[in-house]
């Protein structure tokens, strides 16, 4: 990161640097600590929330002008000091984003099992990573959804959202996404299995847009943009419904965020908003990848990636997340084993 950023993200914020010492063992004295080989880096959206000068602490630190991007990637072990982790292990985490890459702090990193082993790796940014893991926290933890639930979802066809419509067509709900093009709105339908879709950049009046596929009310938003969408769903909500606030991308390059006017349905309509940082639950990440790679080997779900190839293309890559490019889960190739 070159600079602290406010506005909207530029890859000019970010620069690539080469560094003369590459170490292919563990350099002396650091015990504990591995040496990474980074495959896949993903990109997500929180990194531009940890690009800002922030006034008060936040519940991740955030990036230092100068020093490394950290982010969630695959890597392969190259050497290791500790005793969890040997030399040819696969590793999902946070790592940084470079080549290779010297952690002393394994607590973020979790080795890939064996049993995953005929699932592309790659997934591990996504499906089977900290999105995928989001989708099923944000969706079956926070909503307790039921079948024939009427459920919406923002920014429905990334990383997150293209899996929380699957978990409820799963369950047996009524499923709507939103997406800012005609070819992801088709993707929702024909691909994800949606049962409606809509382009939100063509509707003039989002409200209506949502009346119209939701003539009966909304039971559960799946929140992943806020502002004016949060705002048209609150009046459209049915009563005893719940928000899953995942996230509110539509915010992250604002100096001032948008207000929000309809707050009052909350109380009239006795809605539960709700929202959660998915790293607070990983006690439950055995069980979601026990239930997904059951779904993926029965050939129940399916995923959408969309890979930058090169370090050199992460900046494009990151960036594009905000203008809406990345179709499906985005992530860098960084080096194919
Ligand atoms: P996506 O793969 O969905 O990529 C971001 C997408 O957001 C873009 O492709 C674009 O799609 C949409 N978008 C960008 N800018 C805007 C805007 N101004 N208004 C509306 N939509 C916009 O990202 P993820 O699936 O990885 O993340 C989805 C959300 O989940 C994010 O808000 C993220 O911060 C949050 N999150 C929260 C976590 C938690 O622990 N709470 C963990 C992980 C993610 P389109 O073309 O449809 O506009």
């Amino acid at each position: 990161l070159k600079n602290y950023v406010s506005g909207y993200v530029e890859e000019s914020d970010m620069e690539i640097v080469t560094n003369d010492t590459v170490y292919l063992k563990l350099p002396q004295g650091y015990s504990n600590a591995l040496l990474l080989k980074n495959l896949y880096l993903s990109c997500d959206p929180y990194m531009r929330n940890l690009m800002s000068k922030l006034d008060e602490p936040s519940y991740i630190d955030n990036f230092l002008p100068g020093s490394v991007i950290r982010g969630f990637g695959v890597s392969r072990v190259l050497d290791s000091g500790h005793s969890d982790f040997k030399a040819g292990d696969y590793v999902w985490g946070v790592t940084g984003w470079e080549e290779y890459t010297l952690i002393t702090d394994t607590q973020s990193l979790f080795k890939i099992p064996i049993f995953t082993a005929d699932i592309p790796l790659s997934y591990y940014t996504g499906l089977l990573g900290m999105p995928g893991f989001t989708a099923y926290v944000g969706f079956y933890e926070v909503c307790s959804p039921k079948k024939g639930e009427y459920v919406f979802i923002s920014a429905a066809s990334g990383a997150v959202g293209q899996l929380v419509g699957q978990f409820a067509k799963l369950m047996g709900c009524y499923v709507v996404g939103t997406a800012g093009s005609d070819e992801k709105v088709e993707l929702l339908k024909t691909k994800f299995g949606f049962d409606d879709a809509f382009n939100y950049k063509k509707e003039k009046d989002l409200g209506v847009a949502l009346k119209r596929c939701f003539p009966e009310g909304i039971d559960i938003y799946f929140e992943n943009v806020g502002g004016a969408m949060l705002d048209a769903v609150l009046k459209n909500m049915r009563n005893n419904g719940r928000i899953s606030v995942c996230g509110m991308i539509s915010q992250y390059n604002l100096e001032k965020p948008e207000g929000i006017y309809n707050l009052m349905n909350l109380i009239t309509k006795r809605i539960m908003m709700k929202g959660f940082v998915v790293m607070d639950y990983v006690h439950l990440y055995p069980k979601f990848l026990e239930m997904v790679i059951k779904y993926i080997k029965g050939g129940e779900i399916t995923y959408l990636e969309d890979k930058a190839e090169g370090i050199e293309n992460a900046p494009a890559a990151l960036v594009g997340l905000f203008r809406g490019r990345n179709v499906g889960k985005q992530l860098v190739v960084v080096a194919h084993d």
